[in-house]
């Protein structure tokens, strides 16, 4: 465990959104959450939405160094059964209680099926997919305990991606790994909906993290790529990790009390829309 940051109460401090106003509301007054992979790119970006939205915000993350300002850093691998419910443990020992769980961390794999080995397909699964497993069966027990206080308020939120059921070229065990996220998302949605806990995923489109920064870094031309990729948007921009976030924030807040085994697509139209060609 890394030294706790500084834990700031935020009733309307304003967000950093992209467009649209700024979100002032104090929704997550009183709430307790915990966000995976929290200290970079979607993750940050969540972990400070909802400490701005008035939460008490823990961080795991397997490097907690880039963990936002005035929220609780945890140095945990979603790998490790053990660092994780220590993590949680820790937590839930400084908030009182748990209500949010945000299951963000994950990683990529570029390549089809001939491409990537057993061993790589193993890690993938084991963080993406094993990881948000973990998380979850340390969590669940406060989240349930949580619930009776704040009915509707108490919510898991997954990271899964359009990859899930987009079908994309060179991501085959991203792309499994993502599939099953959506599946485990909707089977937990059903387990546990009587016990008072929401279970929902955020899918993003391509969106502008460090992560896609390192993709795009081993392009012969970085910035040509990046123009190609912006323009295969039907936006013609990517997704922002802000965008993710406050989508996230929607899905956790007590606002989407009636809202569970759901995934909010947030690709600026990629999957939905059938544009014609220019
Ligand atoms: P990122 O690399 O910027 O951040 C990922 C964070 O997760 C890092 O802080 C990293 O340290 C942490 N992490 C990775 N493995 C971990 C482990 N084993 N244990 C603990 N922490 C670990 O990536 P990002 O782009 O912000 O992606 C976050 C999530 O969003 C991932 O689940 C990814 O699949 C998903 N996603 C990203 C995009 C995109 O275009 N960036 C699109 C769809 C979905």
């Amino acid at each position: 465990r890394t030294g706790p940051a500084r834990i700031r109460t935020a009733r309307t401090r304003t967000a950093r959104t992209t467009g649209g106003p700024p979100v002032t509301t104090g929704d997550f007054e009183g709430l307790a959450a915990l966000v995976t992979g929290g200290a970079s790119g979607i993750g940050a970006a969540i972990a400070a939405t909802l400490r701005d939205r008035g939460a008490r915000v823990a961080v795991l993350d397997r490097d907690p160094s880039g963990a936002p300002d005035g929220t609780l850093a945890l140095k945990a691998d979603v790998t490790s059964d053990e660092a994780i419910r220590t993590a949680v443990d820790a937590a839930v020992s400084e908030f009182g209680a748990l209500h949010t769980l945000v299951g963000n961390a994950g990683i990529g794999a570029i390549g089809s099926v001939e491409d990537n080995s057993d061993e790589e397909w193993h890690r993938l699964l084991d963080i993406n997919v094993l990881g948000l497993v973990r998380t979850a069966r340390a969590a669940l027990p406060h989240l349930r305990a949580a619930a009776a206080d704040r009915p509707g308020a108490v919510s898991i939120t997954h990271t899964c991606s359009i990859a899930a059921t987009a079908g994309l070229p060179q991501r085959a065990a991203y792309s499994a790994s993502k599939g099953a996220v959506l599946s485990l998302t909707l089977a937990m949605a059903a387990d546990h909906i009587r016990e008072g806990v929401r279970v929902n995923c955020v899918n993003p489109g391509t969106a502008d993290t460090p992560w896609v920064g390192r993709l795009l870094d081993q392009a012969p031309d970085p910035a040509a790529e990046r123009a190609a990729l912006e323009a295969r948007q039907p936006t013609g921009r990517l997704v922002s990790a802000d965008e993710v976030a406050a989508a996230v924030a929607y899905l956790a807040s007590p606002a989407a009390a009636a809202v569970t085994g759901t995934a909010l697509a947030v690709d600026g139209g990629m999957q939905g829309l059938r544009l014609r060609p220019a």
